[in-house]
């Protein structure tokens, strides 16, 4: 067979050709836009030709700080297109932290939405290897700035080649993009995806058993394209010439909900908060959803009460699936077999809320004390994962020694995987709970307690014990409206039926919000420090 290397800026040339009609939508600070793919496609090869001029070449790395919109999905193709490299960057991160990155990637030049202006503003000095800014602004003028130099996006594209051609000497092996991911300790951790990764990552989303994202769809990213790539969607359906729908800088969950009706959106994606915040926007107005053929939602567990909700009360159906910033990020997603459509209701939605089962291309292993555990559902192990989208290393981080070893990629996840080969992750490997010595799955209990009707989110933590080493500790958000309505004694009393005397948390804390990390994920770690700070107030 012919050895014709994947490359992203191929995706885009192909929607040009095939798709040039079909559109995407997008939301800035003050204009609704809509452009075609023969537009973008014109729109990409100004702006590589423009980054040439600029000085911009093969490997060098292009930052964005930016939300969902076409400028950022142009920077998609045309960093990749021209050799160079996609970094996106978390805006939710401390200054501190972005800082390191940009020095860290030595990113040259950086795309920043106009709201963002002020942070880089204010830690511009710092960054060492910036050699020029580019603010992505409808507005006709530049915002004022002590930043230079500092150029207008669109008045940069006004003079760039609309035919500059796409880079024909890619090696698939080289790094397209990049994305950084935050540990648990120490400074974020760089993950480089190749152009073959990105490519073929983008065949997993268009399989049936997958997204089955396809021509047909409108496609709303909810997750952010500096999350992973918003998951990876933008490239896959730019390819499959989808309509995208971007919902744009600070978007509420009205917005959300007002774009699904208005542009009939079929395929969202986003972390749990997301969809609990659209759940209530829902629930409160009056919204055509009938579009939706499926949201997807991963980044964290989606409890139980989530995907009921979405699929009983509106019809809606959701789709759990689980992967990370080192897997491009698609790794499960939770379907019934054909012969699984006989289980009960009940049955089918507890299959469901687990995390699925592998997508075809990659491998796993699930190791415990052991060795290899067995697929009972019962016995926890951690995930280790080997395939053509699962990276091998950080970008030069001396962390990577633990996480890739012999071969595979370990996530720090544990799970059990059921005779079906269906994945539940039970726990982070640093948030599982030991007491007495045997393990307790801190986020089964918060799901169990996110089903009661009265709490709006949960999360459990271990507290240091004495006797049994550790203890569960829940921390619960009530509802608006139902803050007296439910005590401790009604959370525990709830869980009774459902788990070992021992897996009961020991409190019940309430909380009026529980603290998030930069992409909407329970922030453990901060949380454990309040529950401290509530136990001995004074320090
Ligand atoms: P990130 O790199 O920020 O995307 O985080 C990846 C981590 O998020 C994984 O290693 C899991 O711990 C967690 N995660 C992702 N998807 C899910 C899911 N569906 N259920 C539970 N945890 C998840």
């Amino acid at each position: 067979m012919m050895q014709v290397p994947l490359s992203v800026g191929s995706l885009l040339e192909h929607a040009e050709k095939f798709f040039p009609k079909k559109e995407v939508i997008s939301q800035t600070h003050d204009v609704l836009h809509r452009l075609n793919y023969g537009e973008i496609g014109q729109r990409t090869r100004r702006l590589m030709s423009i980054m040439n001029e600029l000085g911009i070449r093969k490997g060098d790395r292009i930052g964005t700080l930016a939300w969902n919109h076409h400028r950022h999905l142009e920077i998609y193709f045309a960093a990749p297109g021209m050799g160079s490299v996609l970094h996106t960057i978390n805006i939710r991160l401390s200054p501190e932290d972005i800082i390191y990155i940009i020095n860290h990637a030595k990113d040259k030049i950086l795309f920043i939405d106009e709201d963002i202006l002020p942070l880089i503003e204010h830690i511009h000095t710092h960054l060492k290897t910036v050699e020029a800014f580019v603010v992505m602004t409808d507005k006709a003028e530049l915002p004022d700035s002590t930043i230079q130099p500092l150029y207008s996006y669109e008045e940069l594209l006004s003079t760039g080649d609309p035919t500059y051609e796409f880079a024909n000497d890619i090696d698939e092996n080289q790094p397209a993009g990049m994305c950084y991911t935050s540990a648990t300790t120490g400074k974020p951790k760089g993950v480089v995806y190749s152009h073959r990764a990105i490519v073929l990552h983008s065949f997993a989303l268009g399989l049936a058993d997958t997204a089955g994202l396809s021509e047909s769809d409108v496609s709303m990213p909810v997750v952010p394209q500096f999350h992973v790539n918003a998951w990876g969607t933008p490239f896959a359906c730019t390819w499959f010439g989808s309509t995208q729908v971007m919902p744009g800088p600070r978007f509420t969950p009205k917005r959300l909900a007002e774009f699904i009706e208005r542009f009939k959106v079929t395929i969202t994606a986003g972390v749990p908060t997301i969809w609990l915040g659209l759940l209530r926007e829902l629930e409160q107005g009056n919204y055509d959803t009938s579009s939706l053929r499926a949201v997807l939602c991963g980044g964290s567990a989606a409890p139980l009460g989530l995907i009921k909700a979405f699929e009983e009360k509106h019809n809606i159906p959701f789709y759990h699936a689980y992967g990370a910033t080192e897997t491009t990020p698609l790794v499960t997603i939770s379907r019934l077999k054909s012969y699984q459509q006989d289980l009960t209701l009940e049955e089918k939605f507890q299959e469901r809320s687990r995390q699925g089962i592998l997508v075809p291309g990659l491998q796993m292993k699930v190791v415990g004390d052991s060795g290899e555990v067995e697929w009972n559902g019962k016995e926890m192990g951690e995930l280790l994962l080997k395939g053509p989208w699962i990276a091998d290393e950080y970008y030069k981080d001396a962390r990577s020694d633990d996480a890739f070893k012999d071969g595979w990629f370990h996530t720090g996840d544990v799970v059990t995987v059921d005779e079906e080969g269906t994945i539940k992750i039970v726990d982070r490997t640093k948030d599982l709970i030991k007491s007495g010595g045997e393990w307790i799955s801190s986020v089964e209990i918060e799901n169990a307690i996110m089903a009661h009707n009265a709490v709006f989110e949960a999360s459990v933590v271990a507290i240091a014990d004495e006797k049994w080493q550790e203890r569960p500790v829940a921390c619960v958000v009530l509802h608006e409206g139902q803050e007296n309505a439910v005590k401790k004694d009604d959370i525990i009393e709830f869980l009774k039926p459902q788990f070992p005397k021992w897996w009961l948390p020991d409190d019940v804390l309430f909380f009026e919000e529980i603290p998030k990390s930069s992409v909407g994920k329970f922030l453990k770690r901060e949380l454990r420090e309040q529950v401290k700070a509530r136990y001995s107030p004074q320090g």
